[in-house]
């Protein structure tokens, strides 16, 4: 190899790993292509695919046919339309959210919104904006970035949509929904969100994706929702990362 094509697979290599992580974007062992799972990993994750809840997107395990809602999406119907994510929030896929989201494993967004977008497809197939739920800006200046936001941007610019950073803000600050029992966080997003002035016409009769990291009880996204559809969207899809499968799907 000559000094010159070692200096461009080395630059070619540089900004790969500036792009994607170097190593399994899990577990950071090395593996051959960049920003992917490794063996061991790939097959630990839960991945959610067909047959789910119509609505929320709770995994069956028996195909109910088309339309199937599940008993806490019909007790309670969810305030967004359809919620999809692309695996089980669980102890192998925990870390690395947990990573991606509160040690600036940043590089791991451009897999992600990759994941995302085939796992949402029919849901970014009817939106007409991608808006992310948003952190209230003392938060965002701690953190530095809203990892919700980044996910936007790479989606939006993988499927050709436009992405609507600000479309939705915080009014004050809420504690983290972390270890909040289901009727607390409901209480702590209550009137929390609200659609900017500034984009209050875009969002005039727009079909909304809205896009979060994690699903838990799904109070976060409904609230969001409901400031959505009173702002003037006729429709709001959600996509997560992952969502947190309970036996008994209670929370949502
Ligand atoms: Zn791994
Ligand atoms: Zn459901």
């Amino acid at each position: 190899m000559s000094a010159t094509t070692r200096l461009l697979t080395q630059l070619q290599k540089t900004a790969l790993d500036a792009i994607f992580p170097p190593g399994c974007i899990s577990c950071a062992e090395p593996i051959d292509t960049p920003g992917n799972l490794c063996a061991n990993c790939w097959p630990e994750m839960t991945y959610i695919s067909a047959p789910f809840c119509d609505k929320c997107g709770f995994p069956f395990e028996f195909d109910a046919g088309d339309g199937f809602v599940c008993a806490t999406c019909l007790k309670q119907p969810p305030v967004f339309a359809r919620a999809r994510a692309v695996f089980k929030y669980d102890d192998a896929s925990r870390d690395m959210i947990l990573g991606y989201k509160h040690s600036d494993q940043t590089n791991r967004a451009p897999t992600f919104a990759n994941w995302m977008s085939r796992a949402g497809a029919d849901l970014i197939n009817d939106c007409d904006i991608i808006c992310p739920v948003p952190l209230h800006h003392k938060r965002l200046i701690k953190r530095r970035f809203n990892q919700s936001a980044l996910l936007v941007r790479e989606i939006a610019a993988l499927v050709d949509k436009p992405a609507i950073p600000d479309l939705l803000t915080r009014k004050r600050p809420t504690r983290s929904q972390g270890g909040l029992s289901a009727k607390a966080r409901l209480r702590n997003v209550r009137g929390v969100f609200e659609v900017t002035a500034a984009r209050k016409a875009q969002l005039h009769g727009a079909r909304v994706l809205l896009i979060d990291d994690v699903l838990t009880t799904g109070a976060t996204v409904n609230a969001c929702s409901k400031c959505l559809l009173e702002g003037g969207a006729i429709k709001v899809d959600v996509l997560t990362l992952s969502r947190v499968v309970r036996a008994s799907n209670t929370a949502i």
